[in-house]
């Protein structure tokens, strides 16, 4: 099954070689040949969403970013009616099917299939994001991200790239859904490997004490019914760092770290995330650019400078004979203009050096 061809690559937002960047790969699903400047323009949508959205914003400049255009036989995604879809099947390159483990959000794709793709494709891609053709809610994480082409599903590809590039977890506190989940009252796993939710609420070990202030209060908030999600609105002001309760797919028992963050609601990213994510990104940013105009121009002026010192003086171009220099005539004018030359050369050489390598 999985029927189609690859067109081809484009290199669509270019920071320099591959070896050096992020490389993030976006690959067309379920749409036909004639559909791919579709998949173009949404591409582009969601380059223009990305590098707008913080931190993103600050980090451009270490992503490229590809578009792999992959033409499919028929055209959307399967959607079986177990999970109350259409019971729509189609023939994609990649077979795109929403309904996994029951939950009709949770849209996979033949995951093998993608990354021989992409190895042919783009060798050095760090993150795939697989587009899908369907306007049904939906996506999934993993080292190999999907979304569906929902409304704001920039939003949600930003949040699978949370899962699959920066090792975030869902901090969202249900499963299939609230009011659905029945088995999600009390989490009672060990401490999460991932950096933004926690089971502990002890100012001086929980994981992101450093951004959590004193006035704070911990946990901040306690879900009063575990049988069901906590509903209270957030009792600090928006964007206050503490212990909230109710994540990672449960309703009581685990703690995040903001009332709201893109691993929760799609709302901005809450501090810890953002911070993770700048960790992650830190290694891919050009280094420095070596500002070689003003380079050139302060070492100018240190040169004409020593000239203007020298004994032998310096030759005048426009008078066409030699100008005489401090210490043969005792012009005091040469040489005050020869010395400050030298300092302002020094002096800006050392500004212009001090910002390429933010000392
Ligand atoms: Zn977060």
């Amino acid at each position: 099954m999985g029927s189609g061809y690859v067109i081809g690559t484009q290199k669509i937002v270019d920071n320099g070689a591959a070896s050096e960047r992020f490389n993030l790969v976006l690959v067309a699903e379920g749409f036909q040949a004639g559909e791919i400047s579709d998949f173009s323009n949404q591409v582009q949508q969601f380059v223009n969403f990305l590098f707008t959205t913080p931190p993103f914003d600050s980090l451009s400049s270490a992503f490229n970013v590809y578009r792999v255009d992959v033409a499919s036989t028929e055209s959307g995604a399967d959607d079986p009616t177990a999970c109350g879809g259409t019971g729509a099947t189609v023939d994609t390159y990649f077979d795109a099917s929403f309904c996994n483990g029951n939950i009709r959000r949770l849209l996979l794709v033949d995951s093998a299939k993608v990354i021989d793709t992409v190895d042919v494709e783009v060798p050095e891609w760090h993150q795939i994001l697989v587009v899908v053709n369907s306007t049904i809610w939906g996506g999934a994480g993993g080292s190999i991200g999907t979304t569906s082409i929902s409304p704001g599903w920039e939003n949600i590809a930003i949040h699978e790239m949370g899962h699959a590039a920066f090792g975030l977890a869902d901090e969202y506190q249900y499963w299939a859904g609230c009011g659905i989940d029945t088995d999600r009252d009390h989490y009672t796993g060990g401490e999460p490997a991932a950096p933004n939710v926690t089971i502990n609420t002890d100012r001086s070990t929980i994981k992101w004490g450093d951004l959590i202030l004193a006035t704070t209060s911990l946990p901040t908030t306690s879900n009063p019914t575990c049988a069901e999600c906590d509903t209270q609105p957030s009792p600090v002001p928006a964007g206050t760092v503490g212990a909230f309760e109710g994540a990672y797919y449960h309703h009581c028992g685990v703690y995040r770290p903001q009332y709201n963050c893109m691993m929760r609601n799609l709302q901005p990213f809450c501090a810890v995330c953002r911070a993770r994510i700048e960790e992650t990104m830190t290694p891919f940013l050009p280094t420095f650019t070596l500002p070689w105009k003003d380079l050139v121009l302060w070492t100018w002026f240190i040169i004409v400078g020593g000239l203007l010192i020298s004994p032998e003086g310096v030759f005048c171009i426009v008078c066409g004979q030699p100008i005489d220099a401090v210490g043969y005539i005792g012009n005091v004018m040469v040489g005050v203009f020869g010395v400050g030359s030298i300092v302002l050369g020094l002096l800006g050489l050392a500004q212009s050096l001090s910002k390429t390598f933010k000392v």
